[in-house]
């Protein structure tokens, strides 16, 4: 049997997966980062692999946004 993980939900599908196979991702000072090494402070946002491509787009930094709480305009980049 594999380890049990913590289960978190993609911000697009809403499909939930085990928190490591799911990108975590932070927003620190305007930029939204993935959080590679799982070691960021901060509020997370997680985004499954495939969904990770619908980050980049206009839809994508709305869905973003609305995970961090924040207004579409906070973002200032993304680099995941
Ligand atoms: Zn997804």
């Amino acid at each position: 049997m594999e380890k049990r993980q913590p289960i978190r939900m993609c911000i697009f599908c809403r499909d939930r997966q085990a928190k490591g196979s799911l990108m975590r991702l932070v927003f620190n000072q305007g930029l939204v980062l993935g959080d590679h090494r799982q070691t960021l402070p901060g509020r997370g946002a997680y985004v499954c692999s495939a969904c990770r491509k619908r980050l980049f787009s206009q839809k994508g930094r709305k869905v973003l946004a609305r995970a961090f709480r924040l207004s579409p305009e906070a973002i200032k980049d993304i680099r995941a």
